[in-house]
């Protein structure tokens, strides 16, 4: 009986969890508001137990990692986090700042720290948002509490987040489908670092270059190849993590870029002071020559239609300018206008228009009416098929480790031509086959579906979909980065310079 020889309490390390997740598109008008927040997830105490605990969530394989250790008690603190979207507002910032800060006073003294930032977050005023936050966690814990955490590999990395840890570790799938793994390991540094066995020091290594978006799917080469070098080394030279971070282009700040985090143990008889500036410029010496690889090239719908037409059906098309885990709108009918003139009829696609939601649902099941919808206010003659809560559940792990989906208040229409579409109160982005399937939509009924994506919907969809086509759309996170004015980033950058 394990529970006959559990610690008491006294006797057990405290390890608090804290997190404040967000992806930002500083390139996106509409600022992202502490509503967004309340709206997303905003979870304190045993609340993050609740949503997450037996998930596919960092969060969930920190849970199992310390919950399987007689000598470590996790308290779970505070957790929010919103869709990907634009600035943070300074009030909203600095108000779940604070109220993680005194929800952490309820629980202090701890004896270590877990933390689950993105990793891009930037807020009005606080370019470097998780620097920032982290660097207060650090303050107010001071230098003595080991803080280990986890990281989107979309995070724009800054040497303050690497300085307020003791070790920091990026999923290493894209689509993200090894959260679980990725928490336990941040939790297993940190409980043996808390055992004394342990001692990490990490080292940033930020590249003058950023990974373009098309190009950062790690179940294909360029990255499938940078993945495998990476984990060899790591290996090699008894590393306690090595980390790739892909960045994230879509944010103008000063750390955006690709970047390596490494995770040493000085009292490995291998690791000596400069050991980690050596394997640093290992790495160095395997992408810059490789960078143009990592740019890729960009095709639009005209120039990929002949492969939609040739591929088995159904066809996943990924919308990379309306990229909704990018921050985008997800409003963009640009595909869907293009592909209504072809002849195909069996299309699907979800737009986000709460308006549009409102006048279809003012119909009946059965009912044909003209529609407008999307940004370029698309008009069309529809028929409601359905009207729904938009509520459903993902159990296998898919990007994201979302359990729990909301999409508000839903319809389902058919075009004059007789394309789905699905249009939603709240954005959502396309990481769950339940999004279609729990509303007795069958994939495999469809030709074409769209996803406002780039690589993230391919976990859920390719189980389906045998051609995955990937399409340079316009929009706020369009694939070509050199379109967009930066101030605030590192010069000279490829592929910028
Ligand atoms: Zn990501």
């Amino acid at each position: 009986m394990p529970t006959a020889n559990r610690q008491p309490l006294t006797a057990r390390k405290k390890i608090a969890l804290l997190g404040i997740y967000h992806e930002t598109n500083t390139f996106i008008e509409i600022p992202t508001t502490l509503e967004d927040f309340k709206n997303g997830y905003w979870l304190v105490g045993d609340a993050i137990r609740k949503e997450y605990e037996g998930a596919h969530h960092e969060i969930s394989g920190v849970i199992a990692a310390v919950d399987a250790c007689e000598d470590m008690e996790l308290v779970p603190v505070f957790y929010v986090s919103a869709t990907p979207g634009g600035l943070i507002t300074r009030d909203a910032y600095e108000s779940i700042l604070a109220q993680m800060m005194l929800a952490l006073d309820q629980v202090l003294p701890v004896d270590g720290c877990i933390v689950v930032p993105h990793g891009a977050g930037v807020a009005d005023g606080y370019p470097d948002m998780d620097g920032h936050w982290l660097t207060e966690l650090r303050q107010k814990l001071g230098p003595k509490i080991p803080v280990t955490g986890t990281l989107d590999p979309h995070a724009n990395v800054s040497q303050a987040m690497v300085k307020a840890t003791e070790a920091l570790i990026a999923y290493s799938t894209n689509p993200h489908v090894d959260q679980y793994e990725t928490g336990r390991q941040a939790a297993w540094i940190l409980i043996e670092t808390l055992r004394g066995n342990m001692h990490p020091v990490q080292q940033l290594v930020q590249l003058p270059m950023a990974i373009s978006i098309e190009q950062q799917y790690t179940s294909r080469d360029p990255c499938k190849s940078l993945f495998e070098y990476v984990a060899h080394v790591k290996q090699q030279r008894e590393l306690l993590s090595a980390s790739v971070l892909l960045g994230f282009p879509y944010a103008d700040v000063a750390e955006m870029g690709s970047a390596f985090i490494l995770i040493a143990d000085p009292k490995n008889i291998f690791h000596s002071d400069l050991f980690l500036g050596e394997v640093a410029e290992n790495l160095i010496d395997y992408i810059i020559p490789r960078k143009e690889d990592f740019n890729g090239v960009k095709t639009g719908i005209a120039s990929v239609f002949d492969q939609v037409i040739a591929a088995e059906k159904p066809v996943l098309m990924l919308d990379m300018g309306d990229n909704v885990g990018g921050g985008a709108p997800g409003d963009s009918t640009h595909l869907l206008e293009f592909l209504e003139k072809q002849p195909y009829s069996k299309v699907f696609i979800c737009v986000y228009d709460p308006a549009a939601v409102v006048v279809a649902s003012q119909q009946k099941p059965g009912d044909r009416f003209d529609l407008t919808f999307g940004a370029t206010r698309y008009e069309t003659s529809v028929t409601l098929q359905q009207v729904l809560d938009g509520i459903f559940t993902e159990d296998t792990p898919k990007h994201g480790g979302f359990v729990n989906y909301d999409m508000g208040p839903t319809v389902i229409v058919t075009t004059a031509t007789g394309n789905t579409v699905m249009l939603t109160t709240k954005r959502t982005p396309p990481y769950s086959l339940r999004q279609m399937t729990s509303f007795g939509l069958d994939p495999i009924d469809f030709d074409v579906i769209v996803a406002k994506g780039v690589n993230a919907p391919i976990a859920a969809y390719a189980p389906v979909c045998p051609a995955v086509i990937q399409v340079d759309t316009p929009g706020v996170t369009q694939a070509d980065m050199t379109l967009f004015t930066y101030k605030n980033r590192r010069k000279p950058m490829f592929p910028f310079e």
